[in-house]
């Protein structure tokens, strides 16, 4: 750990400990990083006591389903519930205010009043939008930094909070694909402090509803796959309208990019999603995957996304063509790793 996360640690500990008003948020439509990293953090500060604490995300109001599990101590509140609170605002996995969709305006209200912004964050993107940062981009997840920031607060783990942890960190890591000695010594004390990981990816990761097989039946009979595109590291991807989705949940969308990014001979996966029109024309939600070959993260940073080298996301609007020229052409530039 370099001297500066190590003080960075130090003096984030210090803020939370003195804090008695903590919101923590993570970015708009959370994954098991974002949620299970402010929920992790946010039962370590309730267990303390004579905290009020609160988590949420600006968007969807309601946590994703698999999620839910995670929030033992009901720390969730929707959005539109979410109290105007000026002490000390916490954003975990989040690089941009942006990416707190509409309570973006949040970080800016707590700074004006005076109050503080943390922000926990592995993306090498991150903005620095906060007073005090926990920043690291060679971190594997958010969920390792807030690991770190427990133990700099003398927190015991207890099973929900290493139960969120080990959330965060099994998914960012693909299943600890990509993962360091220090990413199995982290998981290791998880399950010392009681996780069951099977049950736990069996509960975020491996458990879809029946119709989840024929959508991806659907989606895939029109997948394709472009060897000379992503500069001849390949290309597959697919489709997802929101009529091919309307009988799943986000969670079953989600997961058809984890079916694409397998094909071998394709070094970068991207799927578009449908999502819901906000005007005349059709709006997508886009995934990127990537092998290694090429940052994909760039690609994604061109139609104004972003997120990591192997794996990022951004959203576009347009026909699928259209959207799928402009990430073909992104790709053509993007560096290689
Ligand atoms: P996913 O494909 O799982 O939604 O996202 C993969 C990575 O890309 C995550 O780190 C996520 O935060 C980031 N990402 C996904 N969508 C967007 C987006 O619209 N904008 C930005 N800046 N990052 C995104
Ligand atoms: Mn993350």
């Amino acid at each position: 750990m370099t001297t500066t996360l190590a003080q960075d640690l130090r003096d984030a500990a210090a803020l939370l400990a003195s804090a008695n008003d903590v919101t923590l948020l993570g970015h708009v439509r959370p994954d098991a990083d974002a949620l299970g990293s402010a929920l992790a953090l946010g039962r370590a500060l309730q267990l303390r006591g004579g905290v009020k604490v609160r988590v949420s995300v600006g968007e969807p109001e309601e946590m994703p389903e698999t999620l839910r599990g995670l929030d033992v101590g009901g720390l969730y509140v929707p959005a539109s519930e979410l109290p105007e609170s000026e002490q000390l605002l916490v954003a975990l996995d989040t690089p941009t205010p942006g990416r707190l969709g509409k309570l973006a305006p949040r970080v800016d209200a707590v700074r004006a009043a005076g109050g503080d912004v943390l922000v926990i964050d592995h993306h090498a993107s991150n903005v620095f939008f906060g007073t005090k940062h926990v920043v690291d981009d060679t971190a594997e997840a958010t969920a390792v930094l807030v690991f770190a920031l427990l133990a700099e607060l003398g927190t015991e783990l207890d099973e929900p909070i290493a139960r969120c942890l080990y959330a965060g960190l099994v998914t960012d890591t693909s299943g600890f694909r990509r993962a360091r000695p220090s990413t199995h010594l982290m998981a290791a004390k998880l399950l010392e402090a009681g996780v069951d990981p099977d049950k736990v990816v069996r509960e975020i990761v491996d458990d879809h509803p029946f119709a989840w097989l024929p959508m991806l039946s659907d989606v895939l009979s029109d997948a394709r796959l472009e060897p000379d595109e992503a500069q001849g590291f390949g290309l597959a991807y697919a489709v997802v309208t929101l009529d091919a989705a309307r009988t799943v949940r986000s969670e079953e969308v989600e997961a058809v990019v984890d079916v694409v990014r397998s094909t071998r001979e394709a070094g970068v996966a991207v799927v578009l999603k449908e999502a819901e029109p906000t005007g005349p024309r059709r709006r997508w939600q886009v995934s990127l995957r990537s092998k290694g070959g090429v940052d994909v993260s760039a690609a994604a940073g061109e139609l104004g996304g972003g997120g990591h080298r192997q794996a990022a996301g951004c959203t576009a609007e347009g026909t699928a063509d259209e959207v799928l020229g402009k990430l073909k052409a992104a790709l053509r530039r993007a560096p290689l790793l």
